[in-house]
């Protein structure tokens, strides 16, 4: 047998893109599922935007492109990116990737080196401690499960676990799982510490614009202009423009960071697709109406579950500002059952109801449920309708 190398024996796979399989495999079984796990919007992608991607492979734009992104969709980037969060940024500093996790991966292989410490935060996406471990860095936790308001994500999470060999800090804003997002005050706060200690501050923002909120969402860019080098932001088309298999993102990183991603991604994958990234150029710069009318259904989905859950009682939540999850602490049901934790709970649920919910565990958060609204208004009716009865039998 061939011995693996110890950094991918160390290396679990990813709880979310488990259960998009587990769904496939009971489909094709024949059982209807109700699916609120993976955070992946249930709508298709906008028809001007595949016909973009269609056009591009009528006319032969199938080659291998720039590394870091061709110069019309960097353009784009630029423009939208100025309209909305009033920053300017150069060509040399952009690199578009094949998705966000994958920019988030060679940003993280560009400054992290073994034996350094990268605050991220708790509840984290399931994919930041893989990727600070696989280069071999240590994951401290800035932590927002004792936060008050609930999950609130603050500066002084992050500033308290400072360390002489802290080398970044992640930010997710909105939060996945938790849909909080960092309020401006806090983020300058913890950009002005941070910078001043000379340790980068990843913002990884790829469902900013997925928000209820009406406040605008910071810009992590402009909020404080003499630290921008020290700002890495990561975004995504995934989510807004509903683009999961696309597959891509891009980061917006001070010029000599982008050099040296743009290295990795040289060795590694060459360029995003290059039909991905014709379709990306209608997706930033066509009309946004599609997006506007999904994040509005989102709210409508939002606020149905928050009605919902606060009926069925005992699962304390807090209500997401932005994204699309609901993330709510089960302790009361997994008692009551007499379960041993969240993971028994969500498995109980799959094989009982069909139904699809992520265990808390898998962001760091025992006995907590995420749960998904990426989904129909009529699958959540059925799905929360199954589950009062399930929890309350
Ligand atoms: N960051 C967060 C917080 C996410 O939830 C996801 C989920 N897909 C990603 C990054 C990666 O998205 P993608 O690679 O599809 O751009
Ligand atoms: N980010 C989504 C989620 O958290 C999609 C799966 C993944 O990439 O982790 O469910």
């Amino acid at each position: 047998m061939i011995e693996l190398s110890a950094r991918v024996k160390t290396m679990t796979s990813s709880p979310t893109l488990k259960l998009v399989q587990i769904k496939k495999q009971l489909q094709s079984q024949g059982k209807v599922i109700l699916d609120f796990g993976a955070g992946e919007p249930d709508f298709s992608t906008p028809d001007n935007i595949k016909n973009a991607g269609i056009e591009a492979i009528r006319s032969n734009f199938t080659k291998y492109t720039p590394t870091s992104g061709i110069a019309e969709l960097k353009k784009a980037i630029r423009a939208s990116y100025l309209a909305e969060q009033g920053v300017e940024a150069k060509d040399s500093q952009i690199v578009v990737s094949p998705g966000s996790k994958y920019g988030l991966f060679i940003l993280l292989q560009a400054v992290v080196n073994p034996g350094d410490e990268v605050i991220v935060p708790l509840p984290y996406w399931v994919s930041y401690p893989e990727m600070v471990k696989f280069c071999g860095g240590s994951v401290i936790h800035a932590d927002h499960l004792q936060s008050q308001p609930r999950f609130e994500l603050t500066a002084a999470s992050y500033i308290s676990r400072f360390s002489p060999r802290t080398r970044a800090v992640i930010v997710n804003s909105p939060s996945n799982p938790t849909g909080k997002v960092m309020s401006s005050m806090q983020l300058a706060e913890l950009i002005a510490f941070f910078h001043q200690k000379n340790v980068l501050i990843i913002v990884d923002d790829c469902y900013r614009k997925i928000m209820y909120a009406d406040e605008a969402y910071p810009s992590p860019l402009a909020l404080l202009p003499g630290a921008r080098e020290q700002v890495a932001v990561v975004s995504s088309l995934s989510k807004t423009y509903a683009m999961t298999g696309w597959r891509l993102g891009y980061s917006i990183t001070s010029e000599s960071l982008a050099a040296a991603m743009t290295k990795i991604q040289e060795h590694s994958t060459s360029n995003p697709c290059s039909i991905s990234q014709k379709a990306a150029v209608e997706a930033l710069s066509g009309d946004q109406g599609a997006v506007r009318s999904m994040v509005e259904e989102y709210r409508r989905r939002r606020d149905y579950f928050a009605r919902r859950v606060d009926e069925i009682g005992h699962i304390p939540y807090a209500l997401p500002d932005g994204a699309f999850y609901f993330f709510a602490d089960f302790s009361h049901y997994i008692q009551k059952k007499k379960f041993q934790d969240d993971n028994q709970l969500a498995m109980d649920i799959l094989e009982k109801l069909n139904i699809i919910l992520v265990p808390g565990s898998a962001f760091g958060a025992p006995n907590h449920l995420r749960i998904s609204y990426a989904t129909s208004l009529q699958d959540i009716r059925e799905g929360l309708g199954k589950l009062e009865t399930y929890l309350k039998s």
